[in-house]
C-alpha cells in the first residue's frame, strides 16, 4: 500500500527545497502532505494521524503526537539535534528516530565566523578592531559542523585546538586541528571557544564559570549548539566578574537572562535575533533531501543507517 509521508514545518524550509522534498516522495510513489508555519499542536496531532512517516525540523515529537499517528513507522529529523523527538517514546511505539548529521554542517560554520568577524569588528560601529589571523579557536566537540569550522579557520589563518573524547586524536589532526588533552586545556589555550557538543544529559549546564574563568584575557564564547548546555546563572556571574569576555550565540538565551544581558553587557554579547545556523537554501535542500531518501531508502530496501533510538 502507498505510504504517506508528512513534512511538517512550523519553520518552513525555502520554498525550493520544500518542493524539491515532496519531489522525491511523489517519485518513490508515495502520498506527499505539507504542514507548514503551523501554530500549536493542533496542526501537527491532525496531520500525522495517517502518515507513515514524517519529516520535521525543530517541530517538537514528544508522547502526545506519537500517540496520535495510528501509522508512523519513521520520523526523521532534518538537520543534526534530535533532542526534540522523545526517542525513548517513538521506540516504545516502534517508530524508529532519524537525524540528518552534516548536511547543515557547512551553514552554521559559515555563522561562526560571521558572527566571529563582526564581533572582532566591534559589530561595524566605524572603530578599529581586531582580526582572526594569528588567533587561537578552541572547538569543544569535534563533529560535522566542527570540521567544517576547522576547515574555514585554516583560510582565517587561525591555529585550531579540539577537544573531543569520542573522536580518536589522529582524526583530529587529519583534519587539520590540534587535540588537546582535556576540556580545561581547551578553554586555557583559546581566545575563541565554539561550542559544537550536543545536548545530552551529560553536557546539559555543564558550560559554566569552572570552564568559562579558564579564558585567557579576551576570551569569546561562541554557541552555535544548544540553550541547555549552558548555565546561563554562572555565564552572568562570569561575566560580571570578567569585563573582558564575550558571548557571540545563535541560541537565545531564557528571557530573564536576556533581559539582564540586555542592561548590564550588552556590548559584550551578540545572540542572532532567530536561530540561524541552519538556515540558508543549501542546507535547507541537503537536509530537507537527505531526510527523504533516507525514508524511501528505509522503506524499499530496509536502510537503517542514522537511526537515533536504535
Ligand atoms: P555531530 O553529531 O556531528 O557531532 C557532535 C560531536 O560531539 C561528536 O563528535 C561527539 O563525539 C561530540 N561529543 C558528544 N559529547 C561530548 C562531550 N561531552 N564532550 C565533547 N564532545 C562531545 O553534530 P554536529 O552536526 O556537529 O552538531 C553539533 C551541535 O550543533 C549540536 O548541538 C547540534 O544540535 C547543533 N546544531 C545547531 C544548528 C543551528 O542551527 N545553530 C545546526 C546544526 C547543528
Amino acid at each position: 500500500m502507498s505510504k504517506t509521508v508528512l513534512l511538517a514545518t512550523e519553520k518552513p524550509f525555502s520554498a525550493a527545497a520544500r518542493d524539491e522534498v515532496v519531489a522525491i516522495i511523489k517519485q518513490a510513489g508515495y502520498t506527499a502532505k505539507v504542514l507548514e508555519s503551523y501554530k500549536g499542536k493542533g496542526p501537527l496531532l491532525e496531520a500525522i494521524a495517517d502518515a507513515d512517516a514524517a519529516i520535521i525540523r525543530s517541530d517538537i515529537v514528544d508522547q502526545e503526537v506519537l500517540d496520535a499517528a495510528k501509522n508512523l513507522k519513521l520520523v526523521v529529523r532534518a538537520g543534526a539535534g534530535y533532542d526534540n523527538i522523545d526517542c525513548a517514546a517513538a521506540k516504545a511505539k516502534g517508530v524508529a528516530a532519524m537525524n540528518t548529521p552534516g548536511q547543515n554542517a557547512n551553514a552554521v560554520a559559515e555563522l561562526v565566523f560571521g558572527m566571529m568577524v563582526y564581533l572582532a569588528r566591534g559589530k561595524f560601529n566605524g572603530k578599529t578592531g581586531g582580526e582572526l589571523r594569528g588567533k587561537t579557536l578552541g572547538l569543544h566537540a569535534f563533529g560535522a559542523v566542527s570540521r567544517a569550522v576547522a576547515t574555514i579557520a585554516k583560510g582565517f589563518g587561525m591555529t585550531v585546538f579540539a577537544y573531543d573524547p569520542f573522536v580518536k586524536p589522529e582524526a583530529i589532526k587529519e583534519a587539520g586541528a590540534e587535540p588537546v588533552g582535556s576540556v580545561e586545556e581547551l578553554y586555557k589555550r583559546s581566545q575563541y571557544v565554539s561550542l559544537h557538543i550536543p545536548a545530552t544529559a551529560e553536557t546539559k549546564n555543564s558550560i559554566g564559570k569552572k570552564l568559562l574563568s579558564l579564558l585567557p584575557k579576551g576570551g569569546v564564547l561562541i554557541n552555535t549548539a544548544r540553550k541547555e548546555v549552558i548555565n546561563e546563572a554562572e555565564l552572568l556571574e562570569v561575566f560580571a566578574e570578567r569585563a573582558d569576555i564575550k558571548y557571540l550565540s545563535d541560541i537565545a538565551p531564557s528571557d530573564a537572562t536576556a533581559a539582564v544581558i540586555k542592561e548590564k553587557f550588552d556590548a559584550r554579547v551578540y545572540v542572532t535575533p532567530q536561530k540561524m545556523g541552519a538556515q540558508t537554501e543549501e542546507a535547507n535542500v541537503n537536509a530537507g533531501l537527505a531526510a527523504a531518501r533516507q525514508i524511501v531508502g528505509f522503506f524499499e530496501r530496509g536502510e537503517k543507517n542514522f537511526i537515533v533510538n536504535p
